[in-house]
């Protein structure tokens, strides 16, 4: 049996010790430095296991524990202040079930039912008390320990949103309000800019950084940082009116004073209303201008929170339900560069995977050399990674306390690590550098072929981005079967089956690495074990065939021309019915091709100097591949010959190609942009600018029913009698109406 101290266990009593050490140098660091060296997802781990290890042996939960205490004791920076109230800390929910349990719990207590209460945004800022005197500003302290925090009265001062004097009538003689200070994110990427362009370690979070600029020495330095407040409650309330009865009706009157108080609270019935509002900011999460890190329920009667009253911590009628953490930290183990379709170079962090938001993350992109060093970051940082929702990983900065000395700065390299050829800026104002080797160099090639391949290119099912890694730099001694584009479509069985390749990573072209061993993952794609042709390799083989058979847009877009995309593919097509054509076009008549214009065209011309371009489109051609459009149908009646046509939005029965492909297959033109010529704009959901622009020439708009009934019946079916044109003024207030749209559902939108 194991050794055991006063019946609890030796192992539970060590772990215990241990992880109570961990969690108060966790709190030193996080209230005292704001430099925390841990996630805030690791520090809830260590609260967690301290908790259940109290939960076990509640002889362990002493008053010195850290789920006893409320933050950290103050420094000594500043003067310590005895708060007028004990300010707590807040119990947490993670799920619907905690949030049941507080609330029958409060239930309980009560005998009664503790609704209605009062639902609002947890603001991921830090604490503050303020105490005004016959309405005048005298003291601002933090939470410190509850009881006494540091006084940063000077510091206070300089934030813009707090008065310095009440105003209205009935404020009580001695008023202590409560609530959060943050740095809204616009406030917090600007200071981290000018941190790091002036050599300081930037901040890990807006949480961070806020807490920091509050706790400066000087308060000027405090009063360049763009802070604010909120207020989320009221300590001492002392003569003058007397309290309201209601945590809604104090927040109302604390507006009346002069105080900030947030919009966005709402009284609510029950648990089931809790819930929508819960869910309503974990879809929103990230479109309030400050960062919030959950939601706070409270018991909005306050005679019912005196007789709920509080724990050693935390009040019995509240609870913050929290958001799973989006930041975690990570190692960064390397910076490395990958090359893309068009020779950018791109430098990304390698890291220690991580699980974050849900999903396990081993990259993210830095976009190029000055990001780097914008963000301050060093190889062998420990640093911040987030992971907003279904956002893409963002490196967000260095945690600089945990250096040291062995990190190194990162060089961008002065050669391609694919091909080795020197990497240049093609025009002197460009941001990038770029792998000028276009033809042969394998990162650009397989990112080309995969972009040929693509849905909005060939469409070839089978050939994702293992198979164009593997056509196009299979391990040694294995020759490539695609060394340029002309290649695609005259492979054969033979050819693929001894092939090996390294695994790449889709968005960063980076190999992939075998977790265990560290080396490349190695893979053989087109050959099943018996050395026999894998499904993968027959179904390419079997699409390329129908690939050839495409419309000719989509046989231009695969030629990765640049600056031709779908639309001026499309319109290219159109115009001139063959690649022959549109080859031998000159650049004026390209440039005449409306959304196609003068840079399109250049660069058309310019493509086609190359003699392995040319080259291309004749292989592509032997191979049979399709390079003419039909005549639009002479059968189907024409009856949008004449007409011009412009597709915006999400349709749900078309998509925009597909919308595009039938307006041509009945004689009408589709265009890229609005204009004067347009005859109609088909708008889908989430239609932009095109749409406000349509709106203000009086260009008529289909909805996609009108579309359907215009391919039916003809353009006569869906035109308005003339009498019933809006005039401008209604046209211009209904572009005024969907600009002022909430900025959540605008956000939501984008
Ligand atoms: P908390 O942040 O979970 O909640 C309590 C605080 O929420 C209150 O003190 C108040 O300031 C704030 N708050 C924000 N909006 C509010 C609102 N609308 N109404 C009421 N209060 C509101 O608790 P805490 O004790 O301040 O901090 C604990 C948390 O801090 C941990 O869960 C962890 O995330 C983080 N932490 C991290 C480290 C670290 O090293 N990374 C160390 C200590 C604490």
């Amino acid at each position: 049996m194991a050794a055991e101290v006063e019946g609890v266990p030796v192992d539970a009593l060590e772990r215990h010790a241990e992880l109570a050490e961990l969690a108060d140098e966790a709190n030193w660091r996080y209230y005292v430095l704001d430099q925390p060296t841990v996630s805030d997802a690791e520090y809830d781990r260590w609260m967690r296991e301290l908790r259940e290890l109290e939960e076990a042996h509640p002889s362990l939960r002493t008053p010195d524990s850290p789920t006893q205490k409320v933050g950290a004791p103050i420094s000594t920076d500043f003067a310590p202040v005895q708060h007028l109230r004990r300010l707590e800390s807040l119990d947490n929910a993670f799920n619907d079930a905690d949030l049941a349990g507080w609330q029958a719990r409060a239930e309980r207590l009560l005998e009664a039912d503790p609704g209605p209460y009062l639902c609002e945004l947890k603001i991921d800022g830090l604490a503050i008390a303020l105490v005004y005197e016959k309405g005048r500003l005298v003291r601002g302290a933090t939470r410190g320990d509850g009881r006494v925090g540091d006084d940063v009265t000077a510091n206070v001062r300089t934030i813009k949103n707090i008065p310095h004097r009440l105003t209205g009538d009935g404020i009580p003689d001695v008023l202590e309000v409560r609530g959060e200070v943050f740095l809204p994110v616009a406030g917090f990427e600007k200071l981290n800019e000018q941190l790091v362009a002036a050599g300081k370690p930037p901040f890990a979070n807006p949480r961070n950084s806020a807490a920091g600029s509050l706790r400066q020495k000087d308060p000027r330095v405090t009063a360049q940082r763009d802070l604010a407040m909120i207020c989320h409650g009221v300590g001492a309330w002392e003569g003058g009116e007397p309290l309201p009865p209601t945590q809604s009706a104090v927040y109302e009157r604390l507006r009346d004073f002069g105080l900030p108080v947030s919009d966005l609270y709402k009284v609510v019935g029950g648990l089931t209303e809790i819930g929508d509002f819960v869910e309503h900011y974990r879809q929103h999460r990230h479109d309030t201008a400050y960062e919030i890190d959950g939601v706070v329920v409270k018991v909005d009667r306050i005679p019912a929170q005196r007789d709920l009253g509080s724990t050693s911590r935390a009040p019995r009628w509240a609870i913050a339900f929290k958001y799973p953490p989006e930041e975690v930290n990570t190692k960064l183990l390397d910076i490395q560069v990958g090359v893309g379709r068009t020779g950018r170079v791109t430098p990304y962090g390698v890291m220690k995977p991580v699980v974050v938001a849900g999903s396990t993350v081993e990259r993210a992109t830095l976009h190029n050399a000055s990001e780097v060093l914008r963000k301050g970051v060093l190889i062998g940082d420990t640093v911040v990674l987030r992971k907003a929702g279904d956002v893409i990983p963002e490196i967000v900065g260095p945690v600089a306390a945990l250096r040291d000395g062995s990190e190194r700065e990162f060089v961008m390299p002065t050669h391609c690590p694919e091909c080795g050829t020197e990497l240049r800026r093609m025009k002197e104002a460009d941001v990038d550098i770029r792998c000028p080797n276009a033809r042969s160099c394998p990162a650009q090639l397989r990112e080309r072929i995969f972009f040929a391949a693509g849905r909005g290119a060939f469409d070839i099912e089978g050939l994702g981005y293992v198979a164009a890694t593997a056509l196009t730099a299979p391990l040694p001694p294995q020759e490539p079967p695609v060394r340029t584009e002309a290649d695609l479509f005259d492979l054969k069985m033979e050819q693929l089956l001894p092939i090996k390749s390294v695994v790449r990573d889709q968005d960063t072209g980076l190999p992939k690495t075998d977790p265990e061993t560290g080396e490349p993952k190695v893979v053989t794609f087109f050959a099943n074990m018996n050395g026999e042709p894998s499904k993968n390799a027959e179904h390419m083989l079997a699409h390329l065939q129908i690939a050839k058979d495409r419309p000719l847009w989509r046989v231009l877009v695969a030629l990765s021309i640049r600056h031709v995309g779908p639309t001026a593919a499309q319109a290219l097509a159109t115009a001139f019915l063959s690649l022959d054509r549109v080859f031998t076009a000159s650049e004026e008549e390209l440039a005449a091709v409306e959304g196609v214009g003068p840079t399109i065209a250049a660069s058309i011309r310019e493509w086609y100097t190359e003699d392995w371009h040319r080259e291309i489109v004749e292989r592509w051609r032997e191979a049979g591949v399709r390079m003419e459009d039909e005549p639009p149908a002479v059968e189907g009646p024409q009856t949008l010959a004449g007409l011009t046509f412009v597709v915006t939005g999400t349709l749900a029965g078309f998509t925009r190609d597909e919308a595009g492909e039938a307006v041509a297959g009945k004689g009408g033109k589709v265009t890229g942009s609005v204009s004067k010529k347009t005859d109609f704009l088909i708008a889908g959901e989430n239609a932009g600018s095109k749409y406000d622009k349509a709106l203000k020439l009086g260009v008529q708009i289909l909805n996609e029913e009108q579309f359907t009934t215009l391919l039916t019946h003809g353009p006569d079916a869906v035109r308005p009698p003339a009498a019933e044109e809006p005039p401008q003024e209604v046209a211009a207030a209904e572009v005024a109406a969907r600009t002022s749209e909430p900025p959540a559902k605008a956000a939501a939108d984008a």
